[in-house]
């Protein structure tokens, strides 16, 4: 494609971003597919001749839209990854530089960026300011990972790795590898699937702790966790708490949790992926309480906080734990450094890297902190107006809300009931829920997922869903005709 040829094709695209955008309404928001549909559209080889841009734009539009889930479509309640025009300009931006950005020299500009943008976004979310790197004599910052599972693994691997350097010291010539197998690590029964996920790659033993009746972690139940693994030889090194779980948004307690990790020497990380946007609201800070015990701290921007993929922002407050596990020998810079000359690549599993901090910027000076706390204000305000709905008829009832655009419901009875209820709203293509079982109850897990979602939007998926349960009660004799 030469340049004339990308201009022009440059601007088409933006156009048919921005129609897509503001006609999303119209397409199913669910596809309407069976597996290996594509293959039957699309030929078995790569073409050997360059083909026609129209051509390709065409197939596009038949054959891969037809089979998309259109997550920015405010009829989507299954995942909240909400982005923006800011957001993706910035990307597009970033995409077309192509930085290199592992070590300062191989790309100055990203990462003194990334320094920056961590830095106010830790500021906006109000972390204390261990976690930021605004001096150069600062020991916590920042770094932009991919996901939410990668800084899980990542801050389990470095938080073993300084357990094992300080065992070894106190314990004498003690063999890493067998000392290893006693270290134990923990999590609430409420924690995502990446924890479990993490200590099987690293071969960790994980220790799930029952949550209370808010499906919060609570302290007394560690202590008796930490006790028992302690009585059987085992040495507590790990915990990963949640602040706003993947199934009800609840909150583990760290002002509880906090003091026991400490007197125990065990490394608290904090995955906030979803509900970390929220503070930029001083509001919603309140579920923070105890922060000041936390070693690591991770949120996804791209979740709540209008950031396209990838965009998952940690904060470690002591980063040279982080770089002990990762670093290898330096090769392609030599010194240590400190301030704002930074190797990333010793931050992170690979080397090479994306200029993540692009679209971050783009976003926070488009809408500055106002704006975004106005958007997740709006959110809130949604996700309780949907409650209430949901509340107004009594054949749902409510498992659990945080007041942050998470509700859970079910359809009073058996599980069957919301099992099939989900399956046929979500199979006709108008409105998309998500699914999330607690305490063996399974439930409908909606969320407020989109940056232009509207109450009149939410009255559309309320009316899909009220019709859809009438259908199904109807279906299961429940009534003896089908009401108006
Ligand atoms: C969404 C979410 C994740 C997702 O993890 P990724 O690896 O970034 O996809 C993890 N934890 C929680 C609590 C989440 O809500």
């Amino acid at each position: 494609m030469d340049i004339d040829e990308f201009r022009k094709r440059g601007k088409e695209m933006v156009d048919y971003i921005a129609d897509y955008w503001e006609n999303i309404r119209q397409r199913r928001v669910y596809p309407d597919v069976k597996p290996g549909y594509l293959r039957k559209c699309i030929p078995e080889e790569a073409p050997e001749k360059a083909e026609p841009w129209e051509k390709i734009m065409e197939d596009f539009e038949q054959h891969i839209m037809k089979g998309v889930a259109h997550t920015q479509s405010p009829h989507m309640h299954g995942y909240a990854v909400m982005s923006s025009g800011a957001s993706v300009l910035g990307d597009m931006l970033a995409n077309s530089m192509n930085c290199m950005s592992f070590a300062w020299e191989t790309s100055p500009a990203c990462t003194e960026l990334e320094v920056v943008v961590t830095n106010w976004l830790g500021k906006m979310v109000g972390l204390p300011s261990e976690f930021l790197n605004t001096a150069e004599e600062s020991k916590g910052g920042g770094v932009l990972q991919n996901t939410t599972s990668e800084a899980t693994l990542l801050t389990l691997l470095s938080s073993r790795r300084q357990a094992l350097s300080r065992l070894t010291v106190t314990l004498g010539n003690v063999d890493e590898a067998r000392l290893s197998s006693f270290l134990v690590a923990y999590c609430s029964d409420q924690a995502h699937s990446s924890v479990t996920k993490a200590c099987r790659i690293s071969s960790v033993r994980l220790h799930t702790v029952q949550s209370d009746e808010q499906f919060c972690l609570r302290g007394s139940k560690l202590a008796t966790a930490i006790q028992m693994d302690r009585e059987a030889g085992l040495i507590p090194f790990y915990l990963c708490a949640t602040l706003g779980t993947t199934f009800s948004c609840s909150f583990d307690n760290l002002e509880e949790l906090g003091p026991i990790c400490m007197k125990e020497n065990i490394w608290i990380h904090v995955d906030a992926a979803y509900a970390g946007s929220t503070f930029v609201c001083p509001e919603y800070r309140h579920w923070m309480a105890g922060i000041q015990y936390v070693d690591s701290f991770v949120f996804l921007p791209c979740k709540l906080l209008l950031v396209n993929f990838y965009s998952c922002a940690m904060w470690v407050k002591d980063t040279s734990v982080i770089e002990k596990t990762l670093a290898t020998k330096q090769a392609y810079t030599g010194e240590k450094k400190s301030g704002y000359q930074i190797d990333y690549m010793n931050q992170q599993i690979s080397l090479s890297r994306e200029f993540h901090s692009l679209k971050l910027w783009f976003v926070m000076r488009s809408y500055g902190a106002e704006g975004l706390q106005e958007h997740i204000r709006k959110v809130a305000r949604l996700g309780s107006q949907f409650e209430a709905l949901v509340r107004s008829d009594a054949r749902f009832e409510v498992l659990a809300s945080c007041g942050l655009g998470v509700v859970v419901f079910r359809l009073e009875g058996d599980n069957s009931l919301t099992e099939s209820f989900l399956l046929e709203l979500n199979s006709a293509g108008r409105t998309f829920c998500g699914k999330a079982v607690l305490r063996g109850l399974s439930a409908v897990r909606f969320m407020i997922a989109t940056r232009c979602t509207t109450y009149n939007d939410l009255l559309y998926d309320w009316d899909q869903m009220q019709c859809t349960a009438t259908q199904l009660l109807y279906k299961h004799k429940k009534y003896s005709q089908l009401p108006k």
